[in-house]
C-alpha cells in the first residue's frame, strides 16, 4: 500500500502472503470495486486469496461493514399495524441443494403475525437461489423499490426481493464468487449473508446453516464457526441473532431446481409435501416467531387451515406473479432407474445439486440465465424400498446436450443397497 493511498496489487499480495488487510485497505477496495475502480480480475485474485488464507474476526467484521456500506440501508422500525409497531424478523440460508424453505417459511410466518422483509439471494454454485425458483411463477418480479417493500410490508407483511440497492458490493462479489470457484470461504460467506442481512431492515434473524456433502462448508466444526461468526457479528449491531444448524448431506425434499421447487412448495402450503421440507419450515418458522416475540401461535395450524397458502398467494400476487398460471415445463426428460431391487441408500446433495445446474437450473457465467425448467426429481427417498427397473430420479432440461454431463455428475452419488442407511437428524443443534 502506498503512503497516498491504496492499490489493488499491494492488497492482494497483503493477503495472498497471510497478512491481515487494516480496516482502511478494506473500505479502500469494498468501495473501489463498487464503484468499478477495482476490476473483475483484480477482485477475483483477491477473494481467491481470501478462500485460501481467510480472514480474522476482525477482517470479516469491517469487510462486512464496508459491503453494507457500500449502499443504502433500510429501517421499517416507524411502520406500525393496529398502531402497535411490525414485527420485523427474518432467515437465511447458508445455501443448499432442494432448499425452497423461504417459499413455504415466509407466507407460514406471515399468517402467525410477523411481518418478513426478505432480501433473497440467486443461485451460488451448485446451490439454488430463492429468486430464480420464485421468478419461474409468471410474472413474479423480485426488482422492488425501497418504497414497493415499504408498502407491501405495511400492507401484507412481506416482501421477498433482489437485494437492489442494499449491499451492492456483495452483489458483484457474489456474482464473482459464482464465476470463480470461490464460494466455500468462511468469511466470504459469513460477510455476504450478513452484509444483506442487517441493511435489510429486520429488527431479528434466523440463520439457517448447513452442514454436508451439499453444504459449502462440509464439516460440523466449520459450520458452527460460521454459524458463530455471524450471530456475532448480527449482535454485534444489536440485532437478535440466533442460527440452526442443520443437515445438508441429502436434498431437501423430492425436488432440486427451480419450476419443480416451487411446485412442491405449493404442496407445502396445501398441508402436505416431504416431511423434511414441513419439519424444517416449521423449525425455522418456530426460531422466528421467538425471536419476534410471538408466542400464542401454532405455524403448523397456517399449513393445515390453508392461511399460509392465501398468504403466499397474495404475496405472489403483489410482487406480480399469477399462480393460475402453469409452471415453466422443461422440454425434455430423462430418467435414472434401478439396476437391481432393495433399499434406496443415501443421496449425495452435492451430486444433485451439481447435476441440477449441468442441466441449466443454475449460471455458468454472471448473470446467464436460468432454466426455469430443469432439474432433478427424486422419487425414491433413503431407506424406501426399490424394486428392479424402478425410476429413481427424472432430469430436466430444454437442452438434451446437457443430459450427458449431469447423468455423470449424479452417478456415484446414490446406491440401492441391502440394508436401509442410517437416519441423521435433520436439525443438529441450535446456536445462539
Ligand atoms: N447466501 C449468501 O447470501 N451468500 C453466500 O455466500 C452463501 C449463501
Amino acid at each position: 500500500m502506498t503512503g497516498f493511498g491504496f492499490d489493488a496489487p499491494t492488497v492482494i499480495r497483503t493477503k495472498r502472503d497471510g497478512g491481515v488487510l487494516s480496516d482502511a485497505a478494506i473500505d479502500w477496495v469494498i468501495d473501489g470495486y463498487t464503484r468499478g475502480d477495482v476490476h473483475d480480475e483484480q477482485m477475483s485474485a483477491l477473494l481467491m486469496a481470501i478462500f485460501l488464507k481467510g480472514m480474522t474476526p476482525g477482517e470479516i467484521s469491517r469487510w462486512t461493514a464496508a459491503m453494507i456500506d457500500s449502499g443504502d440501508r433500510f429501517d421499517f422500525g416507524d411502520l406500525r399495524r393496529d398502531g402497535k409497531p411490525l414485527r420485523l424478523v427474518d432467515k437465511h440460508s447458508t445455501g443448499g441443494v432442494g432448499d425452497k424453505i423461504t417459499i413455504p417459511l415466509v407466507p407460514v410466518v406471515m399468517a402467525c403475525g410477523a411481518a418478513v422483509p426478505q432480501a433473497a439471494g440467486r443461485g451460488l454454485g451448485h446451490t439454488g437461489g430463492t429468486l430464480d425458483k420464485l421468478e419461474a411463477i409468471s410474472g413474479f418480479t423480485a426488482e422492488l423499490s425501497k418504497a414497493q417493500i415499504r408498502q407491501q410490508l405495511q400492507d401484507i407483511g412481506a416482501a421477498v426481493f433482489a437485494a437492489g440497492d442494499l449491499a451492492p458490493a456483495d452483489r458483484k462479489i457474489y456474482a464473482l464468487r459464482d464465476v470463480t470457484a470461490t464460494t466455500e470461504s468462511l468469511p466470504l460467506i459469513a460477510s455476504s449473508v450478513m452484509s444483506k442481512k442487517l441493511a435489510e431492515g429486520a429488527r431479528a434473524l434466523v440463520l439457517d446453516t448447513k452442514v454436508g456433502r451439499g453444504a459449502f462448508l462440509k464439516t460440523e466444526a466449520e459450520a458452527r464457526e460460521l454459524a458463530a461468526t455471524m450471530v456475532a457479528l448480527g449482535k454485534a449491531q444489536g440485532i437478535g441473532t440466533r442460527a440452526l444448524l442443520t443437515d445438508m448431506a441429502g436434498p431437501l425434499g423430492l425436488t432440486a431446481g427451480n419450476a419443480i421447487e416451487v411446485e412442491e412448495s405449493l404442496d407445502v402450503l396445501a398441508g402436505g409435501g416431504p416431511a423434511d421440507v414441513v419439519e424444517l419450515t416449521l423449525a425455522l418458522a418456530r426460531e422466528m416467531l421467538d425471536a419476534a416475540g410471538i408466542d400464542d401461535v401454532d405455524p403448523a395450524q397456517t399449513l393445515r387451515d390453508g392461511t399460509a397458502m392465501d398468504r403466499f398467494r397474495e404475496l405472489v400476487g403483489a410482487q406480480g406473479g399469477d399462480l393460475s398460471q402453469p409452471l415453466p415445463v422443461a422440454a425434455h426428460a430423462e430418467t435414472v432407474t434401478a439396476a437391481r431391487g432393495g433399499t434406496m441408500g443415501d443421496i449425495d446433495a452435492m451430486a444433485v445439486g451439481l447435476a441440477v445446474w449441468r442441466l441449466g437450473a443454475g449460471r455458468s457465467t454472471p448473470g446467464g440465465r436460468v432454466q426455469f425448467g430443469a432439474g432433478v426429481r427424486i422419487h425414491r427417498r433413503p431407506g424406501a424400498p426399490v424394486a428392479a427397473g424402478e425410476t429413481l430420479f427424472t432430469l430436466y432440461t430444454d437442452t438434451p446436450g446437457r443430459f450427458e454431463g449431469a447423468m455423470a455428475e449424479l452417478d456415484g452419488g446414490w446406491s440401492v443397497g441391502d440394508a436401509a442407511p442410517d437416519a441423521r437428524p435433520l436439525i443438529i443443534d441450535r446456536i445462539t
